[in-house]
């Protein structure tokens, strides 16, 4: 039996693992991809203190990297696929065997809100992608990347796939929602913005066209693929019936009525999903649990 179990390893998850190993706690940090989580797909970080200069998803991901290394931190390579509770800890089930755990913090961020489109569900949707890394590299026959979505993410997007070499053109229902900065940086990239609703998608055979409505007027837009970025959901499928049933998160995390469960980062961030507020809330979790524990805790 662990004493902790965290579940995602992005900067909320890799935060409260360096505070807990610190702490010379017994901990699991379990992840299902890429250590570094959504932070990997950010083109250019500048409101994350430390760097001055602004600093790549990527690049800030390698730096968390090598502390988690210094502090022989191995998160274990396996997707959660059950988390439930009973009397004394937490059963954790992983498409690689189960464990125990005295403690856990959830720390697995958030999934894409779908698109509904027509048409999305037949050969087109496999031009539909939703991470910015999943783009392939920009070949001589590469055609416009369309972006779906009007806030920052689509926004990071656009100049991500423009710095790539790619034409980018994005397509937003009610226009610009980021922010002034990386609207001024999209019109002085030349990124064509166009206010238009998105309806249905087809495949042809240079890549998809794209309906769309902007007010009487309806439009085809053409392209190679479609990248979507219209808002996040938090990536909770994994709880078990009790939990399901009783989970209550107090203040907006990281605390649960749960003894022993916390959530912290973009899982419980709302609208508020940023580096450094993931980076606070595991560090939080790691602290109540510190302190849970030298006051003799239940768990
Ligand atoms: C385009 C873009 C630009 C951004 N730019 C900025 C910026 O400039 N500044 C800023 O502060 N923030 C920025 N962000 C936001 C930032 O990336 C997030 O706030 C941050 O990554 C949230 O961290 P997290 O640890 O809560 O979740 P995530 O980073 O989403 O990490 C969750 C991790 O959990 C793992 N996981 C999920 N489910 C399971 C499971 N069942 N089993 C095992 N592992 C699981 C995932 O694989 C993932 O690695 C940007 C985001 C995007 C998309």
């Amino acid at each position: 039996v662990k004493d902790v179990a965290i579940i995602g390893a992005g900067p909320a998850g890799i935060a409260a693992a360096i505070y807990l190993k610190r702490a010379g706690a017994d901990l699991v940090l379990i992840e299902k991809g890429e250590v570094g989580g959504l932070l990997r797909s950010a083109n250019l970080v500048e409101n994350y203190p430390g760097f001055p200069n602004g600093v790549s998803g990527l690049d800030i991901t390698s730096v968390f990297e090598e502390q988690m290394k210094t502090l022989s931190i191995r998160p274990k390579k396996a997707t959660v696929t059950r988390l439930d509770v009973d009397k004394n800890s937490f059963n954790i089930e992983t498409d690689s065997g189960s464990l125990r755990s005295k403690n856990v913090i959830i720390c697995t961020g958030t999934v894409p809100s779908k698109l509904e489109l027509d048409g999305a569900d037949g050969p087109a949707g496999k031009s539909i992608l939703y991470d910015v890394n999943s783009v392939p590299k920009k070949t001589a026959k590469s055609g416009t990347a369309l972006i779906v979505g009007g806030g920052d993410a689509a926004f990071d997007y656009a100049l991500n796939l423009n710095a790539r070499g790619r034409e980018v053109k994005i397509i937003s229902r009610s226009g610009a929602k980021c922010l002034p900065l990386l609207l001024e940086r999209v019109k002085k990239e030349k990124i064509k913005v166009i206010t238009a609703d998105p309806t249905a998608i087809r495949k042809v055979a240079e890549g998809i066209e794209m309906d769309c409505v902007s007010g009487k007027r309806k439009m085809t837009i053409e392209g190679e693929l479609l990248l979507v970025a219209i808002g996040r959901l938090p990536k909770i499928d994994f709880l078990g019936p009790k939990l399901k049933k009783n989970l209550k998160i107090l203040n907006k995390g990281p605390e649960t009525n749960i003894e022993g469960l916390y959530l912290a980062g973009d899982v419980v961030g709302g609208s508020y999903r940023q580096t450094g507020i993931a980076v606070g809330g595991g560090i939080l979790a790691a602290m109540m649990i510190q302190d849970s524990s030298t006051r003799g805790g239940a768990r």
